[in-house]
């Protein structure tokens, strides 16, 4: 997401709008006020707040946020680039180039808000603090304060802000901790490894992203299975809890054992 900021800060403010949609009826999520406002403002840039874009607009009386959700994609089209027949939402600039947003799949979940800047503190208000940087002394706290399996907890945008189910994997993986240790039970040591693997993957997520890396290259674990983990060789595992596959060495994060499917195991019970 940073780097999609980074790329987007300048282009957006280069020209004013000339014409805010159109937006498909699943993505645009308001309706005042109307996407036709931005018309004819100038965007002051790209701002991120965990996993989603701002763009303020110049004047300060409007803040466009976008979530991209898991298959989301923004991409800024130079005048007379081709670009997707159907986006799921687009903005015209003046002199031709375009912020075109599509989305993989029949499932919309990717959102966009047109928002004052008043109702966009309050969207994001309940966010927790930025995972990148987080630092162990703050972790500890998060996972002082519930008893929640790793998994789960860093994927929760209340307490830890900015990471997703692929960077958990990545993030536990290079821990050496299993998905499904409870984060009251982790050592001062243990929540030490924690942090500084937030970061460190993060990090590289980044770099590679700003590279132009796709999926298959930046993640080393998320969607793996059967392959050798990338430190041990062991063939990654994967197992299904809370609507998510976890991906995980079995050899580095769980001492050797596999991991069950609580969905599963709790049906059996
Ligand atoms: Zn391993």
């Amino acid at each position: 997401m940073e780097a999609w900021r980074r790329q987007l800060d300048d282009p957006v403010s280069a020209f004013p709008i000339e014409k805010a949609g159109p937006a498909h009826v699943a993505t645009l999520k308001t309706f005042e006020p109307p996407l036709s406002a931005l018309e004819g403002r100038r965007l002051a840039g790209a701002e991120r707040r965990a996993k989603r874009l701002l763009f303020p607009t110049e004047d300060g009386e409007l803040v466009l946020l976008v979530h991209l959700m898991t298959a989301g994609r923004l991409r800024y089209l130079l005048a007379g680039e081709k670009g997707p027949k159907t986006p799921a939402f687009q903005l015209a600039f003046e002199g031709g180039a375009r912020l075109v947003l599509t989305e993989a799949g029949s499932k919309k979940r990717a959102g966009v808000w047109l928002l004052t800047p008043e109702a966009a503190e309050t969207e994001l208000a309940h966010l927790g603090p930025e995972a990148l940087g987080l630092g162990a002394e703050r972790l500890a706290e998060i996972c002082a304060g519930d008893s929640r399996r790793l998994h789960s907890l860093l994927r929760d945008q209340r307490l830890i802000a900015g990471i997703g189910r692929a960077w958990a994997n990545e993030i536990l993986h290079h821990a050496q901790l299993s998905p499904y240790a409870l984060s009251r039970d982790l050592t001062s040591e243990q929540v030490g490894r924690l942090a500084a693997a937030i970061d460190a993957e993060l990090e590289r997520g980044l770099e590679l992203r700003e590279r132009g890396a796709k999926d298959a290259k930046t993640y080393r674990v998320h969607g793996k299975l059967g392959e050798p983990c990338h430190v041990c060789g062991t063939p990654i595992a994967q197992v299904d809890f809370e609507e998510h596959t976890i991906y995980y060495c079995p050899q580095c994060q769980t001492g050797g054992r596999v991991l069950k499917d609580r969905r599963l195991s709790r049906l059996l019970r």
